[in-house]
């Protein structure tokens, strides 16, 4: 039988029948050659470790039920595909895409460096940074991380490196070579790269399948000839990821897809062990294109594989370098910006290669918005107010993935926590586990903190926050910084008084003030790190769709969007069930009869939520 993976130009596909496939088959199908897939970590209990098979699935749709994934499943009509359901959030309305790929400008944050610590001396990333009025170009990540950010949002990162040798040269007016003789790089300073290996080793303890799918390359190089052009957040993530594809026989050139998110000792370190990198934190503008042209721009080399985050390295290379997608045989995105992109290429017919939509993936959207965000908001609420959370009162508009996380979170702490939703679905949810269903204006007075993680604009507004009680924290987990009325706080009765880095004192004319963080943008993202483990699912899930793509034999993929195949994404999750020492219950064949599933999966049909 044949395995078909459904494009968005092909609405009426049957849902793909995987049932009579065995596993190397399915191994086949994908592309993935043995000794890339099968040889690496099997998943905790003896699970399958097969390769994953494709199996149908449709690019998200714009409105609940409208998704052909709806259409190729037996409930097709009846039950939207959860992803298809994504789509129609809100914050897809406000992406931080730019007017015809251009790079857009919004009003939020300079840059102040704080001074510099002594040689050597790990420093948080933010308390190097100040955000404050400079021009920004507007578009996450990737929280990739489950969200992707744009090129210029405010993001930190652990720990960063400062060395007292620092200068403020630009790196594109210095000279500098690794210890092989290199040049081909630009980084703040190369000297750094030790202690970014430093860095980069702590997060391989963190993404088990990357190490388990490099242990497997030892054998058959599944990226051999492999040329790949990325541009995603520089951190000691990044870091791990490249150098398995690396290891997986890629050659990789990297620019950052954000103008603070580079840790420069990482990318030290990159460009030590002779990756060309060209990065630095705190890029102009004119820097970003540049590294990103260095990137593509070379003689003797062209890519034929695109990651990318955000979709600026995808636009430079459709307005600059278009002859070049003769040989680049597809596009892996992480971002939701990059990924509308890709839909309107795809819609208007412009998009030459295929792509791969790995920020719908189940194995992002449901562990990157979730996980990450019960893991950080603490983080990011502690590092910039040394609050307590015991016994606070703490309201939190909106009960999606994002939001269910900051409550679980923070009831776990003692806190007492309301909820504030629009959709009955969500709202019932929030009752059933156990958090109290308000309207803000009926708790706005008494609570300590206010946290919006709703994706939509205007949820807190200048009448809410004139209502707020004293030293009222205020903070947004959502997409953009549109969902607090920031502007609105800023007229001449009220003074504003920085106090930390990402934290306001907004005061009033009676004295009362209230506590802002991160001016209204993303808090995990501004003020706290995010989880490297949640990330590895992410870069996993990375890798193999650039494998799938690199491999895949003519025809499988037309010049249109993809979600990487459900089995792929079972096959992500195995790979890091080991980490807990997860035992894997197989199906008996009288089971998977039972059930009508293959035995080895996928185990769920395309509409499934989770
Ligand atoms: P979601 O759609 O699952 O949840 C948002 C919820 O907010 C929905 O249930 C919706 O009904 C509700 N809502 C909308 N308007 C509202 C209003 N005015 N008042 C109360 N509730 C309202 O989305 P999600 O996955 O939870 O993501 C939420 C936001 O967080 C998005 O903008 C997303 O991009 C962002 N995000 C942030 C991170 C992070 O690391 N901080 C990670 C992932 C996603």
């Amino acid at each position: 039988m044949s395995v078909q993976v459904v494009s968005a130009a092909a609405a009426k596909v049957p849902e793909v029948e995987l049932k009579d496939l065995s596993p190397s088959e399915a191994e086949s199908q994908l592309g993935l050659s043995t000794a890339a897939v099968g040889a690496m970590a099997p998943p905790a209990g003896g699970g399958d470790p097969e390769a994953p098979a494709p199996a149908a699935e449709r690019p998200p749709a714009p409105g609940p039920g409208a998704g052909p994934a709806a259409a190729l499943s037996p409930a097709a009509g009846k039950v939207p595909q959860a992803s298809a359901m994504k789509r129609s959030d809100p914050h897809h309305q406000h992406q931080r895409h730019r007017d015809g790929g251009e790079a857009l400008v919004s009003p939020d944050g300079t840059v102040t460096e704080a001074p510099r610590t002594v040689k050597k001396q790990i420093q948080f990333a933010d308390q190097k940074q100040e955000f404050n009025k400079r021009p920004t170009k507007i578009g996450r990540r990737s929280l990739s991380r489950s969200i992707s950010q744009s090129s210029t949002d405010s993001y930190s990162s652990a720990a960063s490196y400062t060395d007292s040798s620092d200068d403020e040269t630009s790196p594109r007016d210095k000279q500098q070579k690794n210890s092989k003789g290199s040049s081909d790089f630009c980084v703040k300073n190369i000297k750094q790269a030790e202690f970014g290996r430093r860095e980069i080793e702590i997060a391989e303890q963190e993404m088990p399948a990357l190490m388990a799918l490099r242990k497997r390359a030892q054998g058959e190089k599944p990226l051999a000839g492999a040329k790949i052009v990325g541009c995603t957040h520089i951190t000691a993530q990044t870091a791990v990821l490249m150098e398995t594809l690396g290891a997986l026989g890629a050659q990789c050139r990297w620019a950052a897809c954000n103008i603070y998110s580079t840790l420069n000792e990482v990318a030290a370190a990159l460009a030590e062990s002779g990756f060309p990198v060209f990065a630095w934190k705190g890029e102009s503008e004119d820097d970003f294109w540049w590294c990103i042209d260095r990137c593509v721009n070379v003689e003797g080399w062209q890519p034929n594989m695109i990651l990318d985050d955000g979709g600026d390295l995808t636009h430079w290379i459709y307005k600059k370098y278009p002859n070049m997608f003769k040989k680049i045989k597809g596009i892996v995105e992480e971002s939701v910006t990059g990924v509308h992109r890709l839909y309107q290429l795809s819609k208007a017919g412009k998009l030459c290669v295929p792509a791969m939509n790995v920020n719908d993936s189940v194995t992002k959207q449901k562990f990157d918005n979730l996980y990450c965000c019960r893991e950080s908001i603490l983080d990011g609420l502690k590092r910039t107010t040394d609050m307590m959370f015991g016994g606070k009162q703490v309201v939190v508009c909106g009960y999606g993935e994002v939001g269910k996380g900051c409550c679980a979170a923070l009831k776990a702490m003692g806190s007492i926590v309301y909820v504030t939703e629009i959709d009955p679905i969500c709202a019932l949810q929030a009752c059933m586990d156990g958090f109290r269903l308000v309207k803000l204006n009926e708790v706005i007075r008494q609570v300590d903190i206010v946290i919006t993680c709703t994706g939509n604009k205007n949820v807190v507004t200048r009448e809410h926050l004139d209502r707020m009680k004293n030293s009222c924290i205020v903070c947004n987990m959502g997409h953009s910084n549109t969902e607090i009325d920031v502007a609105s706080l800023r007229t001449p009765e009220l003074t504003w008084e920085r106090v930390r880095s990402q934290v306001d004192h907004v005061i009033w004319p009676d004295g009362k003030r209230i506590v802002l963080l991160a001016e209204g943008r993303l808090l995990n993202l501004s003020c706290s790190t995010v989880p490297t483990f949640v990330l590895s699912i992410t870069a996993t899930t990375q890798a193999l769709a650039l494998i799938e793509l690199y491999n895949a034999p003519e025809g499988r993929y037309k010049q249109d969007v993809y979600l990487l195949p459900k089995k792929m994404d079972e096959y992500v999750a195995s790979l890091h069930l080991p980490t807990f020492d997860a035992h894997l219950t197989e199906l008996t064949d009288e089971q998977a009869k039972y059930l009508g599933l293959n035995k080895n999966g996928p185990f769920k049909p395309n509409y499934y939520r989770y």
